[in-house]
């Protein structure tokens, strides 16, 4: 059996930065990254915008400020980005403070989907040529956190230090194996939503600022914008009882590719649960299920005006008249959000709307369009035995499937901050 002083599972960008990390300060360590995908990454390879200012990505009680900011600051030194210009925010917060919703403003960089590609490619081959493994196409099963054995797909592995890093995918897997080594942990958060897409000459704030991050009351706020070459995305989750549900997601290509008018951005409401159901994932795997039995197995999607009248949108509502441009998911199916998304979140959502549209006027035009569900599950929180997120001896979970990070930034910090609890313990 082959024995690593580091095995890393997951090649995102939680596992990325605790490789390089590692290699950086002890260059002889002999370092394995396994990934279950063929290609690396997660995350990074999805329209890659990457944030540089606390709070995005960072949950809280996770991370202080303070030391988040730090950790940016290494993130930054190491990714060296090129942050976009803003322009007009005085403008926009002075209008969203008047009606009580708060405009962060973010430093940030955005490579596109094909600009994260490119990106990866030049991390893993900067990962090998420093002598780190990298196996893609194996997948992690199970753990003898005890022996200190991983299985994999293909074989037995060895290790000193073991990091799993498997994102919002392996949230179950991450689950099973906190499960079976004895680690406690709570999954009671989740974020429930819609993604908007509209002409870009209805929501102009993306030509000042890209990604214009909004808090409203309730919990709920914009995310993940994407503009110019922009599309909206199904992501299919499977359940192991055979049963699939989608949640809907965006993605822009970088600003070389052509532009194609659109914008498209979530709109979450955060969604804290106590006992009886205190499962974010049984909850949104429920939410899924529901949606997609009205959506004859696909997300739902509604204009705007037809929401306004209280009546379901039908193929037709995507063409003629005011519904002037096409749905770049048209496998969604046409028909009624307010039978499937609960109440509370619906009113939430909508009252946030109304806000936002007030803040950039042409936002509720009846053709802007309402995909749903977006869900996104990161809260799967391990009892940590310390701040490095360390669960056991010589195991740390880390990443958007342990709830240490929302966000490509944060989740490559994750990855720092638990090398250099490996280190400190040696
Ligand atoms: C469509 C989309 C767009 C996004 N856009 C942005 C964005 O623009 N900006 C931003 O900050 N965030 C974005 N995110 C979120 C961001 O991708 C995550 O926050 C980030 O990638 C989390 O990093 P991670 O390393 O924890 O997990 P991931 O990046 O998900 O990486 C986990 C890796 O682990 C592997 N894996 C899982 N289970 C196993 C196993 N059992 N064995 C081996 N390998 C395994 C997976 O194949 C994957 O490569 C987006 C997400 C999606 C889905």
């Amino acid at each position: 059996m082959e024995t690593y002083d580091l095995v890393i599972v997951g090649s995102g960008p939680a596992g990325l930065g605790a490789a390089f990390e590692m290699l950086d300060r002890d260059p002889g360590a002999r370092v394995l990254v396994l990934d279950k995908n063929e290609y690396s990454s997660g995350g990074l390879r999805n329209d890659c915008k990457m944030n540089f200012t606390w709070p995005t990505g960072f949950p809280e009680g996770i991370w202080e400020r303070t030391q988040a900011e730090a950790y940016l600051a290494r993130v930054e030194a190491f990714l060296k980005p090129s942050i976009m210009e803003k322009r007009n925010l005085d403008i926009y917060s002075r209008r969203a403070q008047k009606i009580g919703v708060d405009l962060v403003e973010i430093r940030q960089a955005h490579l596109g989907t094909d600009g994260g590609l490119e990106l990866i490619k030049g991390l893993t081959a900067r990962l090998r040529s420093r002598g780190v493994e990298l196996s893609l196409g194996e997948r992690a099963v199970s753990l003898d956190a005890q022996a200190r054995v991983l299985a994999t797909d293909a074989r037995e592995l060895g290790y000193r230090d073991l990091i799993l890093a498997p994102g919002r995918g392996g949230f179950a897997f991450l689950q099973e194996i906190m499960t079976a080594a004895g680690v406690s942990f709570t999954d009671n958060v989740v974020d429930v939503g819609l993604r908007i897409e509209t002409r870009e000459e209805r929501y102009p704030i993306v030509r000042d600022y890209y990604d214009p991050k909004f808090l409203f009351p309730k919990k709920t706020r914009t995310f993940c914008t994407n503009s110019r070459a922009a599309h909206v995305v199904q992501e299919k989750y499977d359940d192991r009882d055979g049963s699939s549900w989608y949640s809907v997601n965006g993605h822009a290509w970088s600003a070389s590719r052509p532009s194609n008018g659109l914008v498209n951005f979530a709109m979450l409401k955060t969604v804290t649960l106590t006992e009886p159901l205190a499962s974010g994932q049984a909850y949104a795997r429920m939410l899924g299920i529901q949606a997609a039995l009205l959506g004859g197995g696909r997300p739902i999607m509604q204009r705007v005006g037809d929401f306004r009248l209280g009546k379901r949108s039908f193929r037709q509502s995507f063409s003629g008249d005011l519904y002037d441009f096409e749905p770049t998911l048209p496998s969604a199916t046409p028909g009624d959000i307010g039978l499937c998304a609960p109440a509370k979140v619906m009113r939430a959502l909508w009252n946030a709307m109304k806000l936002l549209d007030t803040i950039v006027p042409g936002l509720l035009h009846p053709s802007t369009i309402m995909y749903y569900p977006e869900i996104k599950l990161y809260a799967n929180r391990p009892l940590f035995a310390d701040a490095s997120f360390r669960a056991l001896s010589g195991l740390y979970l880390i990443g958007d499937g342990a709830g240490t990070s929302r966000g490509i930034t944060a989740a490559w910090a994750s990855g720092l901050r638990a090398v250099d609890g490996i280190l400190a313990a040696r």
